[in-house]
């Protein structure tokens, strides 16, 4: 065996869990220590600024920079306290990734002394050098304006030695950076469109909040072996090995217990979460091996969001301790099951109502069923960009795979409740409805509750679904930031419910009674959106078929995904809704295009490395081994008795030679193609010739380099097998 490959093997096998200092205090006691939260605020604060603070939190008010200089004297009062040393704005930057640039509190002063210092206007904004952030165009490398400015609705917190500031990042001009301007504004269009149509059910709705309760899928490889893998470490997955013998056919690791080593990780950063206030609940094996997956308690999205980027962040920080590597790349192991990260979605009151919740009378239920089909329908005639939103070059390996969910946007909402549909599609009647009829109505709609309480029917192969109180969307990668999504959800339900809102209140001015009016509504929106419903299998060949014969879109790729983003009526959904600008979207196009780019043609040249340093050389070693062993027994017998017994060495030999022989001229083949397309000057023409052009020899390569696999002794093969990387540890 290699020493490479051996001493990662055997220093993996020889690793012991890693002890963690058993806390005295309780678990709830952690929670939220290292966050400037209510009780810090109120510790720490003023009267005056902290009702400030609670109402750019709540309501979006700005607060005066007055008040800023206290907040920030506070929060460094209380950072230093939890004894950090430096502070520093934290934002999203379009890489996927947070980013964060550090500054010390300490100042020297005059008489060679020093003071900690930390003003309101270094709270409010800052201007990192970040011109290396990718921005589409929109910020000239030279201007290198980029400003961060603080989100006082997301809490400060200590990380390590340093105070975090939640920030959104913004150009000199005015334009959006990052994830979260846009989501703060999609979230709030959503707010205003919500509270608007809640008004027909209750006026003392005065704050719609979307919720997001994610759900992380990630693997976790020993650190020695993850080094050992080059193609792991440097792409995130690995782009050749050969399926084991046993993989995840028993299913034995769904739900099993939990190995030691992982479970002290577990332990490790779930107190570290808590600490940061992330309110992790779940957690427990997947189904493939060394997978599991990670879920809090839902919260308000913008918070929500920042805890999974925060989550993120310590479950690689810990795992390292642990001398694991995280992997949260959609689809590590070729065969193996990849990794989403759902995202279970709602609406909620301030009057502590769930909107996707059905309630106890046909009033509210009434409610539930307007939130519930303007849903459908806004997934319905958005599909597109829904899919786009969720569009990558890692994600395109999971999406349509056979254990993801296709890419194929459908929704699902169990047989009982499309039941219910069907009857409100039929019973609405098209002229006036008799006293008989709304009783008819009422009485059924006030069996929702009933319904769902019976509804345990859970479709898994659904990329968007119903679950009871919530929707689920499934398709989102476990690595991309939930923003995306959500932005892309919340901004086209606001618009749908803009154009029910106007659409009722049409026929109330055109004298129907509210409740009908509202119903004749939903009537007209479940027959237009019946064709987003599908509650089969979305695994199967015939759903392509049939959603083909239904119009719907299956973009199998992300060059093709991602076209959504720049159509025309994407531009002015988003524009009108005041979300993102034509200029904005094309530059994330743009930057999505360019990810796309990078990260294929990046997979491309490890493949090649991999090739060429390690395959080729491990046949030929042991080809040259089986030319001995030819040599040696002709020079001992006679040729015809020689011939009878070295044939399948013979063989071997030659069938090594047709593998690499076959793989280095796929890999010259491949290296042409991309050098055809980086000539290309459209970013998206480039992207569709990666695709189209550079990626179909991954499969062709990994062919062959897996059958060499099998056919190479096991001494002389330098890179640890899947076998090894899933279950030495
Ligand atoms: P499953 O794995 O079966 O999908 P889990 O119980 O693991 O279900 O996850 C359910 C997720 O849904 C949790 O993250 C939870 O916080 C979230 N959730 C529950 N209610 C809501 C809601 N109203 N809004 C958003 N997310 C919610
Ligand atoms: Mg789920």
């Amino acid at each position: 065996m290699s020493q490479m490959r051996f001493n990662a093997i055997e220093e993996a096998q020889k690793r012991e869990p890693i002890k963690i200092p058993t806390t005295t205090t309780r678990i709830s006691e952690l929670y939220g220590e290292n966050v400037f939260n209510q009780d810090s605020m109120r510790e720490y604060l003023t009267e005056q600024a902290y009702k400030s603070v609670q109402e750019a939190t709540y309501e979006g008010k700005r607060i005066d920079r007055k008040v800023a200089d206290q907040v920030a004297s506070a929060m460094k009062d209380w950072a230093l306290a939890k004894g950090a040393t430096h502070y520093t704005h934290w934002f999203q930057p379009l890489t996927g990734a947070t980013a964060e640039k550090h500054d010390a509190f300490f100042q020297p002063i005059e008489g060679g002394r020093a003071i900690d210092q930390f003003e309101g206007s270094l709270l409010v904004q800052q201007e990192p050098d970040a011109s290396s952030f990718p921005n589409g165009g929109i910020r000239n490398t030279f201007e290198a304006r980029g400003y961060t400015a603080w989100d006082p609705s997301s809490p400060a917190f200590v990380m390590g030695t340093t105070l975090c500031i939640p920030t959104i990042f913004i150009s000199y001009t005015g334009e959006a950076l990052d994830y979260k301007m846009p989501l703060l504004k999609a979230l709030s269009a959503v707010d205003e469109a919500a509270t608007d149509v809640c008004q027909y059910f209750d006026k003392n709705v005065t704050k719609v909040n979307a919720t997001l309760g994610w759900e992380q899928e990630y693997f976790l490889v020993d650190k020695s072996l993850y080094h050992a893998r080059p193609d792991l470490s440097t792409t995130g997955r690995v782009l050749v090995g050969h399926y084991p013998a046993k993989g995840q056919q028993l299913d034995d690791h769904y739900f099993g217990s939990i190995p030691d080593r992982a479970m002290a990780f577990m332990r490790d950063y779930e107190q570290e979460s808590l600490k940061l206030g992330i309110p992790v609940t779940t957690r427990h094996n997947e189904v493939a091996p060394n997978q599991f997956e990670c879920a809090p308690v839902f919260e308000e999205t913008n918070l929500a969001n920042d805890h999974n980027l925060l989550l993120m962040d310590v479950l690689e920080k810990v795992a390292r301790k642990h001398n694991f590597r995280v992997l949260f790349h959609e689809k590590p192991f070729a065969g193996l099951n990849g990794s989403g990260k759902h995202n279970n979605w709602s609406l909620a009151t301030n009057t502590g109502v769930n909107l996707l919740s059905p309630g106890k009378n046909p009033k509210s239920n009434l409610q539930f069923l307007t939130f519930f089909v303007n849903t459908i329908k806004a997934i319905c005639d958005n599909a597109d960009i829904l899919r786009a939103s969720i569009a990558s070059a890692s994600n395109d390996h999971r999406l349509g795979a056979n254990e993801a969910p296709p890419a194929i946007i459908s929704v699902f909402i169990g047989s009982q409740l499309t039941e219910m549909l069907d009857k409100l599609e039929k019973n609405i009647k098209s002229g006036k409805m008799t006293p008989e009829d709304k009783t008819e109505l009422k009485l059924n709609i006030g069996k929702i509750p009933q319904i769902l309480l019976d509804n345990t029917d859970r479709n898994r192969t659904s990329p968007f679904a119903f679950t009871g109180n919530k929707f689920e969307f499934r398709a989102v990668g476990s690595a991309a930031n939930c923003s995306s999504s959500m932005i892309a959800l919340n901004t086209i339900v606001a618009k749908q419910l803009r154009l029910f809102k106007t659409a009722v209140d049409k026929r109330i001015s055109g004298g129907t009674k509210k409740d009908e009016a509202i119903l004749k509504e939903l009537q007209k929106l479940i027959i237009e959106s019946k064709k987003i419903r599908f509650e089969g299998n979305g695994y199967g060949d015939e759903w392509v078929k049939e959603a083909e014969k239904r119009g719907l879109s299956n973009l199998k790729n992300t060059p093709r995904a991602l076209a959504a983003m720049v159509d025309k009526n994407t531009i002015q959904l988003f524009e009108e809704l005041n979300v993102l600008s034509s200029v904005e979207l094309h530059a994330r196009h743009e930057i999505e295009l360019e990810n796309y780019i990078m990260k294929l043609q990046i997979e491309a040249r490890i493949l090649g490395d991999i090739c060429f340093n390690y395959i080729i050389p491990a046949a030929i070693k042991y080809q040259t081994q089986l030319v001995e062993n030819v040599e040696g027994i002709m020079d001992i017998m006679s040729e015809k008795e020689a011939k009878g017994i070295t044939s399948a060495q013979r063989d071997l030999i030659t069938e090594i030679s047709k593998r690499f022989t076959s793989i280095k001229k796929n890999v010259e083949d491949m290296i042409e193609e991309r050098r055809k397309a980086n000539l290309i000057e459209d970013m998206e023409k480039r992207a569709i010739a990666y695709c189209d052009k550079v990626k179909p020899y991954f499969d062709e390569i990994k062919y062959d380099a897996d059958k060499l696999e099998m056919l190479v002794a096991d001494e002389y093969w330098p890179l640890p097998k899947l076998r090894e990387m899933l279950f030495a540890n």
